[in-house]
């Protein structure tokens, strides 16, 4: 009989215990889904290519929104060949995780092929560089980003024909 009644007290736990976990594990979700509905803000995607204007080039992967520094997103288009959009940032814990895992795809694409985050940034900046020359101070500040990227002699070099027209792919 005693055996009987230990056994029955242990289940009677471990059933507490389910429904504890089981409540605990509900709960988030429902924070979550009553925070879906807000806007966190708006970020700007643009493609990095030769093609697009240098003011587009400036803004791309900017994000706009009352808990950062810029609040109001720029009316788009930017200027004529502009070709941006503006994606929205959510509140909701998962959607931002899937848009970061979005962003921290391992490639992106270009219009000299798919690049990584750090060569595509590196692009980028030699795009801004090429564009601005009626912007001296912008050049110097770009070059002096595009220094500081540590990337591979080979890339360097795709980029500079890229820039001269001397890719065969174009
Ligand atoms: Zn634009």
């Amino acid at each position: 009989m005693d055996i009987f009644y230990e056994n029955w007290w242990w289940m009677l736990f471990i059933a507490v215990i389910i429904l504890w976990l089981k409540q605990r594990k509900n709960r988030p979700e429902t924070v979550l889904r009553e925070k879906q509905i807000s806007i966190k803000g708006q970020k700007i995607l643009t493609p990095i290519s030769k093609d697009s204007p240098l003011e587009c080039l400036l803004s791309e992967g900017k994000i706009y929104g009352p808990d950062y520094k810029d609040k109001h997103p720029p009316q788009l288009p930017h200027t004529e060949g502009c070709h941006c959009r503006l994606i929205d940032l959510l509140t909701r814990t998962d959607d931002i995780f899937y848009i970061k895992k979005r962003e921290t795809s391992p490639l992106q694409n270009t219009d000299i092929g798919e690049l990584d985050k750090k060569q595509a940034r590196y692009y980028k900046y030699r795009l801004i560089i090429d564009k601005s020359g009626e912007n001296p101070e912008l050049k110097i500040s770009y070059l002096e980003l595009s220094d500081a990227i540590k990337i591979e002699k080979e890339f360097k070099l795709r980029v500079d024909d890229h820039l001269m027209n001397r890719n065969i792919n174009q």
